[in-house]
């Protein structure tokens, strides 16, 4: 049995069965019967089912939100944010089934015609820190493209993968399409990555397991999605408007507790602005309120576990330049920390995935650019600058999937996401994510003849 916590109380919250390899066989092979039936419903159909998905998100929103809430132990405005994205993914997915496009080519003799083809069977692996979210950023555009789905959502949080998939039901979508198992990554995970009718496999998680993922699905050659770790750098040179970046900064670090990949975990700050900045941030992440998810007012919650608590606090060696307040009692908490380093520490270079932040001094723009790639990631990252020149050089100069200048917001439904070096590879979110659910097959027809 598998018992689910609530972080921020230690309290449990469900105790579930665990499928095992059977279960994960049984899953896999009603997803592959479901599948023909599926890829042949009208692209218009189908778009309708994903719509009523995400009108039934909406009307379940709160509720979702709280299970979220409570299992991730996320605060709950956080929590309303993410189901109400999750519902606008649905929504442009049902939209994009139609558009997905074939082409037709010039060729001699004939007409050529591209078709974009299901795979199958797609097993889908999510983290535990934006659990629904991105189970979304997956299933809509693996539905849309007339694939069946077995999805495993992290042990810790599995609760609003189950209710989503009472309401695709609900939705309409038949039985057999999107099946969730609970179950161990190193049992569920590990069969689906080797079972032979799985024909790809969309990871989200740590670079370590995606490299344990990418290994496996080499024997079958499975298709592969790996959105994998980060140490993504927000970079802020003097030009900047200091009050903002620095009032923002913190959000892009602390949101979910820092356990987000995309989290700006580097902050470099040009050496000239570099005192004024931190008295700033210092200022700014005073302000970051701590405490109970449930309260609409909460800005961070507590880590996941008790287990990775440990882990983020054996990052911190001497005394951070600021270290926040946490409530007392249970709950695995862990108050906001700034630490001044310079990028070879640990701190600096290792995914803390917790609100630790490194502060890091730069010279000059090549300095800027070269620090903020000197990391095995490439996953996100910002640049602050009035300079909009400089921001377009710098932007072009950093190896990182998604960027964002004077903000530190780069995750939207229409544009793609993703990451590079050992980030991952493939592309979510946006119409980038079909090509990622789909193959292209080539078709050549002969006009000659009778
Ligand atoms: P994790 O890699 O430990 O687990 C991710 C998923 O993989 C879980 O469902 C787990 O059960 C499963 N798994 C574990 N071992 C497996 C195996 N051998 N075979 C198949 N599946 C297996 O990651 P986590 O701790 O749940 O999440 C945190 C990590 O996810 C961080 O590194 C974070 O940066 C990353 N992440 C990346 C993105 C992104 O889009 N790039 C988004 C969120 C999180």
């Amino acid at each position: 049995m598998l018992t689910v916590l609530d972080p921020a109380t230690e309290e449990p919250l469900a105790e579930l069965e665990q499928a095992g390899v059977e279960e994960t066989d049984a899953a896999v092979a009603r997803a592959k019967a479901s599948f023909p039936a599926w890829r042949a419903v009208a692209p218009g159909d189908r778009g309708r089912l994903l719509r009523r998905l995400a009108d039934l998100v909406e009307e379940h929103a709160e509720e979702l939100a709280r299970i979220e809430s409570r299992n991730v132990g996320k605060p709950i405005a956080g929590a309303r944010a993410e189901v109400s994205m999750v519902a606008q993914v649905f929504h442009f997915y049902a939209g994009a089934v139609d558009k997905h496009y074939g082409e037709s080519i010039p060729v001699a003799g004939g007409v050529d015609v591209t078709f974009r083809e299901p795979l199958g069977v797609v097993g889908l692996i999510v983290p535990w820190n934006f659990p629904l979210n991105i189970a979304s950023w997956k299933i809509g555009p693996a539905l849309a493209t007339g694939n069946t789905i077995v999805l495993k959502p992290a042990e810790l949080t599995p609760l609003s993968a189950l209710r989503l998939a009472e309401l695709a039901l609900e939705a309409g979508i038949p039985e057999g399409v999107l099946n969730v198992l609970v179950g161990k990554g190193s049992v569920v995970g590990a069969r689906l990555v080797e079972h032979p009718d799985v024909a790809k496999i969309g990871f989200t998680g740590s670079t370590e397991v995606g490299r344990t993922v990418m290994e496996g699905a080499a024997a079958t050659i499975k298709r592969v999605t790996l959105e994998l770790g980060g140490k993504s750098a927000n970079v802020v040179f003097a030009d900047a408007d200091l009050e903002r970046a620095a009032a923002a900064a913190p959000y892009a670090v602390f949101d979910n507790a820092g356990q987000d990949c995309c989290a700006r975990s580097r902050i470099l700050v040009e050496r000239s602005a570099y005192d004024r900045f931190l008295e700033l941030l210092v200022e700014a992440t005073k302000r970051v309120r701590v405490g109970d998810p449930s309260d609409d007012a909460t800005e961070m919650g507590p880590l996941i576990s008790a287990e990775h608590r440990q882990t983020v606090a054996s990052f911190l060696e001497g005394e951070p330049i600021f270290r926040g307040e946490t409530p007392a009692g249970r709950g695995f908490w862990f108050p906001c920390t700034l630490v001044e380093a310079s990028n070879e520490d640990r701190i600096a270079r290792e995914e803390v995935f917790g609100p630790v932040a490194a502060v890091i001094p730069f010279a000059d723009e090549a300095d800027a650019i070269r620090i903020a790639n000197d990391t095995p990631y490439g996953l996100s990252g910002s640049i602050w600058t009035r300079d909009g020149a400089r921001a377009l050089r710098v932007a072009r100069g950093v190896e990182a999937g998604v960027l964002s200048v004077n903000s530190n917001s780069s995750v939207r439904v229409s544009t793609p996401f993703g990451g590079m070096k050992q980030s991952g590879f493939g592309r979510e979110l946006g119409m980038h994510a079909l090509d990622g659910y789909s193959e292209i097959k080539n078709v050549f027809l002969s006009t000659e003849g009778g």
